[in-house]
């Protein structure tokens, strides 16, 4: 089935009163059958198991091309697992010198009291990811299009790279979704979300997913880690995911396409130094996304402002209908100063805002944007 079909009945769990939409299961325990055999229906106890968060796994699993999938609490709460289930101590990973700054984070930070070494390497650059590898690299971390700078990688050349030396590659999928750029065709073992973006796509739920290609050895691990490790999302989280996920190609559909007509305008803007979006044909690495990303470019711009940071900052917070928050991804508009949301070891430029764009009609969306350029020639 197509995946705008899938995204709306895959995993849809049938009940003897005939729900076209699943309920909310939120018992946390489940009779034994007749023969007091435990899980005779399938379900023990909320932490192993929850028809909301079954629905949801299978529906991940189809939309994202894996054998299975594993949904978290949050985005981070699903590369802890990933990290704590494939490194093992005196391992080392390789990172994007460019990615979401919580995951730089957690391996930077908390990774090491565990002896787990890390290169940061640009992604765009394949010598550098060779030279990056060493004996014990388990794992090649990618996110394309990077968090904040939009630098694109070329997936395939990445997952040829580790194949040929035994190294799994785990995908950050977050700002594209399935629906626009398919890392497990592509080679990856892997692929992670912080589903609180755009799977969620309204800013009201947080969540997390892990898909894998194949129910080998390490699916066990990860479904270990999610249940006895006790890294599970709540019913209703999984229940507001998969209503969310019926929509996904609607409304990103749509903030794709406000999202290049809004990154060509932008061009055009005296105040604006550089825009950053894999659609524009002069972005370093477009021929690589034109292939990867099937054509559509996702909802996320970053520009660099002329006259720097307080500029930048002056200009995101006379927004009227752009709200000045972080996260992205749902059907509200966002722009953010970066660098003042990246804690005390802060990597993006001074001058650079993101925009995540929304379903917004687009004429207003150009509306507040002009207007605030203009605010900003006085
Ligand atoms: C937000 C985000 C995360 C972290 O997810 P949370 O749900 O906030 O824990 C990870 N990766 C990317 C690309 C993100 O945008």
């Amino acid at each position: 089935m197509h995946f705008d079909t899938l995204s709306v009945h895959a995993g849809h769990m049938e009940d003897q009163i005939g729900s076209v939409i699943s309920p909310i299961h939120l018992t946390t325990t489940f009779e034994r059958d007749e023969a007091g055999k435990m899980g005779g229906k399938g379900y023990i106890y909320t932490r192993w198991d929850n028809p909301n968060r079954r629905g949801l796994e299978i529906k991940l699993a189809m939309l994202e091309g894996g054998e299975e999938a594993f949904a978290f609490p949050s985005g981070m709460a699903a590369a802890m697992a990933l990290a704590q289930t494939v490194l093992d101590p005196e391992t080392h990973v390789v990172i994007p010198d460019d990615c979401y700054h919580g995951i730089a984070h957690l391996i930077k930070s908390m990774l090491p009291r565990w002896k787990i070494n890390y290169t940061e390497v640009d992604m765009t650059d394949m010598a550098a990811i060779e030279n990056a590898i060493q004996k014990n690299t388990r794992l090649i971390i990618i996110e394309t299009p990077s968090n904040p700078m939009l630098k694109i990688t070329d997936i395939g050349k990445v997952c040829d790279i580790a194949r040929s030396k035994g190294i799994l590659v785990a995908c950050d999928n977050t700002w594209t979704t399935p629906l626009i750029q398919r890392p497990i065709e592509l080679g990856a073992d892997l692929v992670f979300h912080s589903s609180t973006k755009f799977f969620g796509g309204h800013s009201d739920v947080l969540g997390g997913c892990i898909i894998i290609n194949k129910k080998n050895d390490l699916a066990l691990r990860i479904r270990e880690y999610q249940t006895v490790g006790g890294s599970v999302p709540s019913p209703f989280d999984c229940w507001l995911l998969n209503r969310s996920l019926s929509t996904l190609s609607l409304r990103l559909e749509r903030q794709t396409k406000n999202a290049s007509a809004i990154a060509l305008f932008l061009k055009t803007q005296s105040g604006v130094d550089k825009v950053y979006y894999p659609g524009l044909t002069d972005h370093p690495n477009h021929e690589i996304a034109k292939r990867q990303m099937h054509g559509q470019y996702g909802s996320m711009i970053s520009i660099g402002m002329k006259g720097g940071e307080k500029t930048a900052l002056q200009f995101a917070g006379s927004m009227k209908l752009f709200k000045h928050a972080t996260s992205l991804g749902g059907v509200e508009s966002l722009i953010e100063h970066r660098r003042s949301a990246e804690g005390n070891a802060p990597k993006s430029p001074a001058n650079l805002l993101r925009l995540s764009i929304g379903i917004e009609y687009i004429d207003d969306l150009m509306e507040d944007l002009s207007e605030g350029f203009a605010r900003l020639r006085g």
